[in-house]
């Protein structure tokens, strides 16, 4: 007993977001340690890893054709068990390395999809296991990004967030430590990407990849019109003559392209409004809806979200790193927060 809170102090528990398109990690009495893509080059040929992380990521859509950059979760599951561990494994060693902690092997909150199976909630969990955790606890994404944005997740009084990643949406309703509605579709931040690249090639004839198309939404997208006109440089190959080609889109173009993802975002978000218990619902119109996750950083979503709603909206303090942030929090008073974290057949959730 002694020696267990002689370890626990010494331990460094971490928290990670595994998220579709990013992997953060938080070390307790630390901070943010890792953040960086979720994605891993594999040697098709020989089944060998060859890089994870940012280092993958400068050879997507560079590489040979043997050597392929996947990204492991990209629907918001593992959707590449074997890959997912030995990525996290990856990320979990380059901690142990950073924080010298050899005495124990860390305990491990980690942020999952909300509406995951069972089967799906194993296989993150012995990843983390097979990785070097001593432990593993998972915790729905929204909830972790709801303690993330400070949201009071353990009061009686409803919280409502939506947390727009790569791969997914999921859109919550957060009350007494538990989520009381939820939902996850997988149209999000890639999908957005994707609207571009058929805008491009509809429109100006033009191939684009899939960086150039998140360039220009990250550089000239938005959701609602913008106060001044914004236009981006394009540059792909030309359909017809197959050469390069280079041409402007303006941020209306930009905004007609993502249109088809934002409005099945912004429709399902408005029916879990719909279906918010009339008690919650007081409490939602008075604080509103947090955005979330890296798509909260499009220019002016809140307003086609509040035109939607008619609810007030606000973007959480730097949207990336929330969920991150709240397994953190987490990680920090893991006996005190047990209650939000999910629970599972295999981990011994603390007393
Ligand atoms: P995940 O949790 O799935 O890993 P993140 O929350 O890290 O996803 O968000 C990544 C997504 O956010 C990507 O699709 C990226 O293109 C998008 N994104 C990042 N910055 C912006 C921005 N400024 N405007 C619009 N989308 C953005
Ligand atoms: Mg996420």
């Amino acid at each position: 007993m002694i020696f267990d809170n002689f370890y626990r102090k010494f331990s460094k528990d971490i928290g990670i977001d595994l998220g579709t398109a990013n992997t953060l990690v938080y070390v307790k009495g630390k901070g943010i340690v890792i953040n960086e893509p979720s994605v891993v080059a594999v040697n098709q040929r020989t089944k060998q890893i060859l890089a994870i992380g940012s280092e993958a990521q400068r050879m997507v859509g560079r590489t040979p054709p043997h050597i392929v950059a996947t990204r492991p979760l990209v629907d918001g599951v593992i959707s590449d068990f074997e890959v997912t561990e030995q990525m996290l494994r990856y990320f979990i060693d380059k901690v142990h390395a950073q924080t010298y902690s050899f005495l124990r092997r860390p305990r491990v909150v980690i942020g999952i999809p909300s509406g995951v199976t069972e089967v799906e909630k194993r296989a993150v969990q012995d990843a983390a296991l097979n990785a070097g955790a001593s432990e593993a606890f998972l915790i729905e994404e929204p909830m972790a990004a709801a303690i993330g944005a400070r949201l009071p997740v353990q009061d009686s009084q409803g919280s409502m967030i939506v947390d727009i990643g790569g791969g997914t949406a999921e859109i919550a309703v957060i009350s007494l430590g538990g989520i009381v509605i939820s939902k996850s579709i997988r149209v999000a931040g890639d999908e957005m990407n994707e609207n571009i690249i058929q805008y491009a090639r509809e429109n100006f004839n033009l191939l684009i990849g899939v960086r150039t198309a998140e360039d220009v939404k990250i550089r000239v997208g938005s959701a609602y019109p913008l106060d001044e006109p914004m236009h981006a440089q394009m540059r792909g190959r030309d359909l017809v003559t197959g050469l390069p080609k280079e041409v402007t889109i303006s941020d209306q173009q930009v905004r007609e392209a993502l249109l088809h993802s934002l409005r099945i975002i912004v429709n399902n978000i408005k029916n879990v409004v719909e279906e918010v218990p009339p008690e919650i619902i007081s409490d939602i119109m008075t604080k509103g809806i947090i955005l979330a996750g890296g798509g909260a950083l499009l220019r002016n979503l809140d307003k086609l979200v509040h035109e939607a709603t008619a609810m007030p909206i606000t973007i959480a303090e730097d949207p990336l790193t929330c969920v991150v942030r709240g397994t953190g929090v987490v990680v920090e008073d893991l006996e005190t927060l047990k209650d939000v974290l999910l629970p599972t057949e295999f981990s011994r959730i603390p007393r």
